[in-house]
């Protein structure tokens, strides 16, 4: 994202969600964005997808502007709404229809899918006989079956109990090891960003601007009480609120423009 503005049209007037927002994210990254809500997380990430345009400034995938939607980039958004009278399978088929990929095809694509985030035996369930975090795994499968490069995920896990969290969690980080994709995260969980991402970019919302973006050294796989982890936390934190004033990791922030 180079130098990004998004302003909406509101009936209040015009809201400023982001300003000059300068990201670089790599091939294969994962990368993730903690801030207030209001902030233009969301914003960011629809802009990525290609669901708005910026009002200024350039997304670019692979050194190309985005234009609009594409089967290169994947989005689970914040409520992922399945179709309640479609089954599981059918709800990830559905990905693939608009692909218009060939029927055999479809179903061993979906098969693997479905295998992939732990749900080959609930294909024929229907979402409301699923518990929320299948719903998640569903809403996965779906974003994935394109076989996107870039999957962009919207506070996914954020309703869900601890336990059911940190599987997801931990299956994600599988997924991505398996697949290599560039993962673009948004979540509301200091914690959960420093446990997954190389990188957790900080935003500070109206206007929303990116202030930080802090690379995560520690070593994978990684657990909560390995080295550093809970200094990354802590000092992201401190960061979020404003305070600049401890010492630690804030110190050493990298200012990076990209
Ligand atoms: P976040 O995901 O960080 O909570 P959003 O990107 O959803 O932030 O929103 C950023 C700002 O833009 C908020 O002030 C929000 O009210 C506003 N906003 C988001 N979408 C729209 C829209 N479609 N029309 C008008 N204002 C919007
Ligand atoms: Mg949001």
């Amino acid at each position: 994202m180079e130098n990004v503005s998004k302003r909406y049209e509101s009936p209040d007037g015009i809201v400023a969600a982001l300003e000059g927002v300068d990201l670089s994210v790599g091939a294969g990254d994962f990368v993730s964005m903690v801030g207030p809500s209001g902030g233009g997380k969301t914003t960011l990430l629809r802009l990525i997808a290609g669901l708005e345009t910026p009002s200024s400034g350039t997304v670019l995938v692979d050194g190309e502007p985005v234009t609009g939607t594409g089967p290169d980039r994947g989005l689970v958004f914040q409520d992922a709404t399945l179709f309640p009278w479609r089954t599981v399978a059918e709800n990830v088929r559905f990905a693939l229809e608009v692909d218009d990929t060939e029927p055999e095809r479809a179903r061993h694509r979906v098969e693997d899918l479905l295998s992939m985030v732990g749900l080959a035996d609930r294909a024929d369930s229907y979402p409301d006989e699923l518990s929320g975090g299948m719903r998640k795994r569903v809403g996965i499968a779906r974003a994935l079956a394109p076989d996107p490069d870039i999957l962009l995920l919207d506070e996914p896990f954020s309703d869900l109990d601890v336990a059911t969290r940190e599987t997801l969690q931990a299956d994600l980080l599988e997924i991505w090891n398996r697949l290599g994709k560039t993962i673009v995260l948004v979540t509301h969980t200091v914690g959960e960003a420093v446990r997954l991402s190389d990188a957790v970019a900080i935003v500070r919302g109206q206007p929303g601007r990116i202030e930080t973006v802090v690379d995560v050294d520690v070593g994978r796989p990684r657990r909560r009480g390995a080295d550093g982890y809970g200094e990354y936390v802590r000092e992201i934190r401190t960061s979020i609120r404003g305070d600049h004033s401890t010492d630690g990791i804030a110190n050493k922030l990298d200012h990076r423009p990209n």
